[in-house]
């Protein structure tokens, strides 16, 4: 069956399914979305490109935006990178503070929000101006140079964003911060709001499908053995303590974020992403963690 008729068939599955789950609105602006917002996008590493539903539409990317800022950091420190911050699930809550104190303020892996903030820290020891290169960098391997921060979204979260203060200021006290925590957490908030649709997403994540190379330029951007790394810390750590079930349901390496993305990529063969805002109660698209499974269930093919 192509691809195609595959969508076809999970969007009238999908149809048939309560979704009792909500949308993130502990950043207020994010509330604002329309909650019953559907979209799948496929793109295949030989070109073809498959989608149904509100694919143009941007929405907020949040933690997904987490692995371009570990793939910028990662190029450029290497093996380093690992004293800063571990690579093993965290099975807590992605802005838990527990296990930071725990660990002596060392984040388990970059993709809670204790480690992203250390990597947005890291931005500022390598760069003069972090924001504008993660921005630059973003577009870049989006192929879209319409891709912006929501500066309202931002906001928002600057506004409540009581823990991430709490988990920066803990790091800091432990060493594991250098640079200004006003200036790291404005990054990190600006990097959260960063919006492109579920084609934009699909099409960034093909440089993770194809070992690190950029199609659209043919330029490699990561080696591969580094490739494989952040892939299979997507695998292990992406859904925060629903990373297991991910890997269980889906078999792909994937990221979520709380704007209701997940992205996906099967090496070698295609990335896919997939956007319903309503999110279940470890804080994953509950339609887009459905739709994937349906996916992938359906291709009978996954990374296992
Ligand atoms: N900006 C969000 C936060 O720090 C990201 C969380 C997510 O997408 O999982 O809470």
């Amino acid at each position: 069956m192509s691809f195609q008729n595959i969508l076809i068939e999970i969007e009238k599955e999908i149809g048939l399914i309560t979704n009792d789950g909500k949308v993130a609105d502990y950043i207020p602006e994010l509330a604002r979305i329309n909650p019953e917002s559907f979209a799948v996008s496929i793109i295949t590493v030989d070109g073809k490109d498959f989608s149904l539903g509100n694919n143009l539409d941007f929405f907020s990317l949040q933690s997904i935006t987490k692995v371009f800022s570990l793939t910028m950091a990662y190029s450029i420190l290497g093996e380093k990178l690992w004293s800063r911050v571990g690579v093993e699930p965290s099975g807590s809550a992605f802005n838990s503070l527990v296990q930071l104190e725990y660990e002596n303020g060392i984040p388990r892996n970059p993709f809670i929000n204790a480690g992203a903030l250390v990597i947005c820290d890291i931005l500022f020891d390598i760069y003069n101006n972090p924001e504008k290169e993660l921005l630059d960098f973003t577009k870049r391997i989006s192929g879209n140079s319409n891709i912006d921060f929501n500066l309202k979204v931002a906001e928002s979260e600057k506004a409540t964003s009581y823990t991430n203060k709490a988990l920066i200021n803990l790091m800091k006290s432990f060493g594991n911060i250098n640079n200004d925590i006003d200036n790291i957490l404005d990054l990190y908030y600006k990097m959260c709001s960063i919006e492109m649709s579920s084609y934009d997403l699909a099409n960034t994540f093909l440089l993770y499908a194809n070992h690190g190379v950029l199609k659209s330029e043919g330029e490699r951007i990561l080696s591969v053995s580094k490739t494989k790394r952040i892939n299979s810390i997507m695998q292990t750590c992406g859904f925060y303590d629903e990373s297991g079930e991910f890997a269980f349901k889906v078999g792909l390496p994937g990221k979520s974020g709380v704007g209701g993305g997940i992205v996906a990529v099967h090496p070698n063969k295609y990335s896919v992403a997939v956007w319903s805002p309503k999110l279940n109660s470890k804080g994953n698209s509950l339609l887009g963690m459905k739709a994937l499974e349906l996916l992938t269930t359906k291709i009978e093919e996954s990374i296992f």
